[in-house]
Parts: C-alpha cells; sequence; structure tokens
C-alpha cells in the first residue's frame, strides 16, 4: 500500500509526477511522510479594523470595486481594495494577471498573507486564496507543482492509505506516554481537525522519529570497534603548545586534554569539537595529530572544500614539517598520476600526515596506519565515518569539528554517539562585531553611516530578507533594494547576488568584491557563507525579525574578520530578542535562547542529513520531549532481550541506520 506510485493519485500529471521525483517524493508513503513546514489557521479570520502592519493572518473580505492592473519593468501589478463589516484595505499580488478576471466586484475572499505599510496605505501583500477554512497545511514548495496540488495530492494519499498506515510503535511505550495512535496522527499532522489534534499528532510524530534516532546512536556506539590505542605523555602536550606563535587559551587546553585521554585508551575516539568561527579549533586539531605523529600513527585532515583544504595543508606544513614530519595533501583536483603517488605515499606510509578533501576516504585510499581522522567544519554530520575509514583492521579515532553552535542540552542528544568538547572563548584582542538594532525610521542615517565607512575604503554586506522559502521572490526583492541603493548611494559601487543566478555568475560576483571591485555586496541569504572579506566592516541585515538568531549570530561573523573594527546592524523594530545579539557574542547562548524561542528544529539546515529535522520540528518548543526519547531509548537498551526493545531496534535500524550510513558515503 505504501510503496504504491504516486501516479495513482488524481490530480498528478507527467510533468507533476517528474517534478516530484526530482524533490525525492516516489511513493505514497514520501508523500505522507512529507509533513507540513507550517500550517496557516483560517479558523478564525481577522477582522479588517484589526489588521496592522507586520500582521499575518487570515481575513475573510468582499473585493471592492474593480481590481486594477499596473505595468512595471518586469511587473505586472494586480491590486483590488477589499473590504469587511470593520474596514477595508488592499491587496496586492506581483506577476499574477489571470487573478484581474476572477476578482470580480462582490466575490467573497477568505485571503491569507502579512499586511504592511506601504506608502500611507495598509496593504496584504502577495495573499493565498484559500478556499477552506480550518486549519490547513503549507508544504516546502516543489518547483513544478503548485500549493494547492500538492496539498490535494496529499489528501488523497492519506485518503488512500485509510487506516493502512500501520502503528509499529509497542502498545506499552504508547500508553505510557500518552501517544495517539498513528494513522490519526499522519491525519491530523496534515490536516487538523484541531490545534488540539494537531499538537497531539505532532507530538506523536516528534516522539517516534526522535526515540528510532536516539536508538540508532546508541547502536552505532555499541557497534564500536577496538581503537587505535596511543602513547605519549603530558610533557608532548606543552611542547606542541610551544611550537604555536601564541599561549593556547584555557578552552584549547582543555579540549587538546580531553581529546588526549581519549587518544591514549582503549575504545577509540569519537570527540566532537565546537566552537564559534575563529575561536581556534585548527590549532586543537593540530594537536591531536602532532600526538598522532609522535605515537608513529599517520593522521589525516578532511575539509569540505578545496580552498580549505589548501589553507590547511600549508599552515600543517609550517608547523609539522620543520619537525621532520611530512605532510602530505590529497584532492580531487590533482592529476591522476598525482593521486597515485599520494595513494602510495599513504600505504607505505611515507606520509605522517594529510590533509585533503572527501578523496581522503574514497576507494582505493588506504593508510600504513592511520591513527586520527579529523573532519572540519562538518555541516552533514558524518556520523558514520569512522566505520568507513576502519573497515580494515582497527577503528581510528575520530575528532569531528563544527563551527555551529547548539546548545549543549540538544548536542548531547542529537550527537549522541560524540564526546563533546566546547571552545567558548575567543582568542584575546579580538574586537567583537559592534551590534545594533535600527529601527525603519533610522534607515537614513544607517545608509549615512554604511557611505562614510566606504569612503573610508571599507566594504559593507547588504542581506536581504528571508522570504517564506519562494528563491523568485528574494531575487526580486533584492533587485529592488540593490537599485534602491545604487539610487540613494551613487557614489558606492553596488553589486548583487542572489540565488537565480548561475553558479558561475555567483562566483565571479562574490570574487570580485573580495578583489574590492564594489564596495556593497546585495545579497540574499542564499548566498552561503564561504566568502572571506577581511576589508568588509559593515554588515546590514534587513528583516532581521524574519531571521532566527542563531542566524543572524553566523551572519555577523562575515564582518570582524579583519584589523577593523566592524559594525552589524539589524534593521528591525527593537525586541528583546534582537537586543540579545546586542548584548553578546557569545554564540552558545544565542543558541540556547533561539532553541527556546524557536523549536530545535529550526537550528539545523536542510543540509545536516542523518538528523532527526523531522521530529525536532514537530517539536517545537517542547525539548522536554527530548530528553524523554532519550531517556526512554537507554532504558531499552538496558533491557536487549525486552519485545518492546527488539521491536524498537528493529525500527531503528531500518529507518535510520541506513539514513546515517548515507551520510557517510555522499
Ligand atoms: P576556527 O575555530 O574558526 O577554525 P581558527 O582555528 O581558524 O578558528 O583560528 C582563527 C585564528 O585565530 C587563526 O588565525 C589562528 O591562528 C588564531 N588563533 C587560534 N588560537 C589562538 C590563540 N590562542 N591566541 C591567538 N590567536 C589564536
Ligand atoms: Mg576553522
Amino acid at each position: 500500500m505504501m510503496d504504491l506510485q504516486l501516479s495513482r493519485l488524481p490530480g498528478l500529471g507527467p510533468s507533476r509526477l517528474q517534478a516530484l521525483d526530482k524533490a525525492g517524493v516516489h511513493t505514497v508513503r514520501d508523500l505522507v511522510m512529507r509533513l507540513p513546514v507550517a500550517y496557516r489557521d483560517l479558523t478564525a479570520p481577522t477582522p479588517l479594523s484589526q489588521a496592522r502592519p507586520g500582521l499575518e493572518c487570515a481575513v475573510a473580505a468582499r473585493v471592492a470595486g474593480e481590481p486594477t492592473e499596473q505595468l512595471a519593468p518586469r511587473l505586472r501589478i494586480t491590486r483590488a481594495r477589499i473590504c469587511d463589516a470593520t474596514g477595508e484595505a488592499v491587496a496586492v499580488w506581483y506577476n499574477q494577471p489571470w487573478l484581474k478576471k476572477q476578482l470580480h466586484p462582490g466575490r467573497e475572499l477568505l485571503l491569507y498573507g502579512r499586511f504592511s505599510l506601504r506608502r500611507g496605505e495598509l496593504q496584504m501583500v502577495s495573499p493565498v486564496i484559500e478556499r477552506e477554512r480550518g486549519i490547513v497545511p503549507v508544504y516546502k514548495a516543489v518547483a513544478g507543482v503548485p500549493p494547492r496540488a500538492m496539498r490535494e495530492a496529499t489528501r488523497a494519499a492519506l485518503e488512500m492509505g485509510r487506516g493502512q498506515w500501520p502503528d509499529e510503535l509497542p502498545e506499552g511505550i504508547r500508553r505510557r506516554y500518552g501517544l495517539c495512535e498513528r494513522n490519526f496522527a499522519l491525519f491530523n499532522a496534515h490536516f487538523p481537525l484541531s490545534a488540539e489534534a494537531l499538537a497531539s499528532a505532532r507530538r506523536r510524530i516528534a516522539f517516534e522519529e526522535l526515540l528510532l534516532f536516539q536508538t540508532a546512536l546508541s547502536l552505532l556506539r555499541s557497534d564500536a570497534r577496538e581503537g587505535v590505542q596511543m602513547e605519549f605523555d603530558d610533557a608532548q602536550i606543552e611542547n606542541f603548545w610551544k611550537l604555536l606563535s601564541f599561549p593556547p587559551t584555557s578552552a584549547q587546553r582543555r579540549a587538546l586534554y580531553e581529546m588526549a585521554r581519549d587518544l591514549r585508551a582503549t575504545a577509540p575516539m569519537a570527540r566532537l569539537l565546537q566552537g564559534d568561527v575563529g575561536s581556534g579549533k585548527t590549532a586543537v586539531a593540530f594537536g591531536a595529530m602532532y600526538l598522532t605523529w609522535k605515537s608513529g600513527l599517520q593522521a589525516a585532515l578532511m575539509a569540505p572544500t578545496e580552498v580549505l583544504a589548501q589553507q590547511h595543508f600549508q599552515d600543517a606544513q609550517a608547523l609539522f614539517a620543520p619537525l621532520g614530519a611530512r605532510v602530505g595533501l590529497l584532492t580531487g583536483s590533482l592529476t591522476k598520476k598525482q593521486h597515485a603517488q599520494a595513494h602510495e605515499a599513504l600505504a607505505q606510509g611515507a606520509w605522517d600526515m594529510v590533509v585533503g578533501t572527501h578523496a581522503l576516504i574514497t576507494e582505493g585510499v588506504s593508510y600504513k596506519n592511520l591513527g586520527l581522522v579529523v573532519t572540519d567544519e562538518q555541516h552533514r554530520f558524518g556520523v558514520r565515518q569512522r566505520t568507513r575509514l576502519g573497515q580494515k583492521g582497527e577503528s581510528p579515532n575520530v575528532l569531528v569539528m563544527s563551527a555551529t553552535p547548539i546548545p549543549r542540552t540538544l548536542s548531547l542528544i542529537v550527537y549522541g554517539d560524540l564526546d563533546i568538547s566546547i571552545l567558548d572563548e575567543l582568542p584575546p584582542g579580538r574586537t567583537p562585531v559592534q551590534t545594533r538594532v535600527v529601527p525603519e525610521g533610522r534607515r537614513r542615517d544607517m545608509y549615512g553611516f554604511v557611505l562614510q565607512k566606504v569612503r573610508e575604503g571599507r566594504q559593507a554586506y547588504v542581506v536581504c530578507p528571508l522570504v517564506d522559502k519562494s528563491e523568485a521572490v528574494e531575487a526580486r526583492d533584492a533587485q529592488e533594494l540593490y537599485e534602491e541603493l545604487r539610487k540613494l548611494l551613487p557614489e558606492a559601487r553596488v553589486a548583487l547576488v542572489h540565488g537565480r543566478m548561475k553558479a558561475a555568475e555567483k562566483d565571479a560576483r562574490l570574487e570580485a568584491f573580495r578583489r574590492g571591485d564594489a564596495d556593497i555586496l546585495v545579497s540574499t541569504t542564499v548566498v552561503e557563507v564561504g566568502v572571506n572579506v577581511p576589508n568588509a566592516s559593515v554588515m546590514v541585515i534587513e528583516n532581521a525579525e524574519r531571521f532566527g538568531l542563531a542566524q543572524l549570530h553566523q551572519l555577523r561573523g562575515r564582518v570582524g574578520r579583519g584589523k577593523y573594527e566592524s559594525w552589524c546592524f539589524l534593521v528591525a523594530e527593537p525586541t528583546e530578542r534582537l537586543r540579545l545579539l546586542t548584548q553578546t557574542a557569545d554564540g552558545f547562548r544565542i543558541a540556547e535562547k533561539d532553541m527556546e524561542l524557536r523549536g530545535p528544529g529550526e537550528l539545523f539546515g536542510e543540509r545536516q542529513s542523518g538528523v532527526p529535522t523531522l521530529g525536532l520540528s514537530m517539536i517545537a518548543g517542547d525539548t522536554q520531549l527530548l530528553k524523554l526519547t532519550h531517556d526512554e531509548a537507554r532504558a531499552l537498551m538496558k533491557r536487549p532481550d525486552d519485545p518492546q526493545t527488539r521491536q524498537i531496534v528493529a525500527l531503528a535500524r531500518r529507518e535510520f541506520l541506513a539514513r546515517l550510513e548515507d551520510v557517510a558515503l555522499n
């Protein structure tokens, strides 16, 4: 039943099927398991008299008068006056010319959208026209499948499988935690009968996923084999610190000490090193590599990009080559011959250390005596990478480094199979980025400041707001802002990048900005990190209220990389939440607060496959559930012969081990 092909569902023609296929939705089950990313509550529309800028809500209103159409470059704007018994407003749509015919005067509309104030007029911008009252699902967009078709197909899929989604959670567990039945949960997670039913559905789905995930993590841990044990004495740790041109922070000291303890133990090290950008993770990793080399074993350091690998390679060489260590580089861009030579050097032990990209763990690479593997900036948790490296012989020690601070409570659970070291201290001498919340009324002052910095020779980023997951709208907003800035600041050279551009064009513009050929870079958030421009000292973030705190903190980390005093402006009405950023540069505190406010699901991007994002997003702020499932997984693992445990372990293997394995292979 569940593996039925989607073509059996009404309303899905070949092109939509193809679009779904591309998005990874192949079966009826896939569709049902693709839960909404949000809901719209249309049960109680807001009276127009209560509408105010910034409010996102449903309204039930009538079209008052003929809609009008206005043409602008690349834009067709449709406007309709709407009114209800309490007041009136204007609804505006962009590039949806067919609407004009449908919006005949007097038509009753159920609209959902956000109000804003433009030129003194209260507008609902691009509202969705809904057909039914109730709580309706919003799915992550699939290009080529309109939202309504998505919703209807999902409804049909649920109907088709009605009563046939087997409930595999043992009855005992369901009862103990008061979890609703699975069919009920799936229906209500998509089309909730009430707010209570939705909450109960989400709790059930979250519980199941988190419990299985944590069970899978325990399984990984118990599968671990004997590790490579090292021998060195504490003096070596001191010797290493003396190699550096700076004294270590106490956080760095502590972290390396924790690693040294792991390396000398029989069980393989499996440790996560977390620390904000600039906290000095590389030095600690080099320390672990040094100890490995001193124990007569090989160490590998894997970076996510060629550029980073190059940089680490040069640093490692500068530090270790004078001591006699042989350091090699292995990346995908080497010639065939160089590859062969690198493989030879690793297999023969001619290299003591190697720095590289994923090429380090592809087929055909074998090591003489690999003792340590470090992966840097591990966005996708390579939870199982060590099994891949350790297929022959003993498991090497593994260190994973991450620059995304996440709250301790959460990391204990999500990285359940890793021990954690934290660098919660920046090296001395850094000046924190000055952060200010800028209300709309102070925008001109802010631009004046930006211009002044440009005149001083600095550069600035302007980041456009997140728009409900639509790249097209984001690109349009970025374009508008770009044009506005060119008009307002004619003496500055303004450049634009957005996610709709071809990769080559994006790269070229980023590179031009890096070279200093542009003063101000307007970009959407799609344009990800990776750019390092020490001369950039100002970051402006538009509609900052739409971002998570952790995300704002990450964006802010793009400035303050050089010797200049740096500034971050959050354009938004001041709130308690945003003010936190003006008060602290501590990524962990910020992440903690973010989790409290937005729930743990938001802390992870989609790139982090292998993480139970579904469960995490489902629990919203209810972090209690993390602890409950964590404890339940532990309790189950203590009773391996209990039928309940067997059932859960079987499910966890089926649902998660494969996924964790995938992570290692991509
Ligand atoms: P990240 O944690 O972001 O990977 P890096 O390891 O790249 O940080 O370190 C950032 C910079 O700080 C580097 O230039 C490094 O040499 C320097 N650094 C690291 N530790 C210290 C320290 N204890 N004192 C002074 N500078 C340090
Ligand atoms: Mg780093």
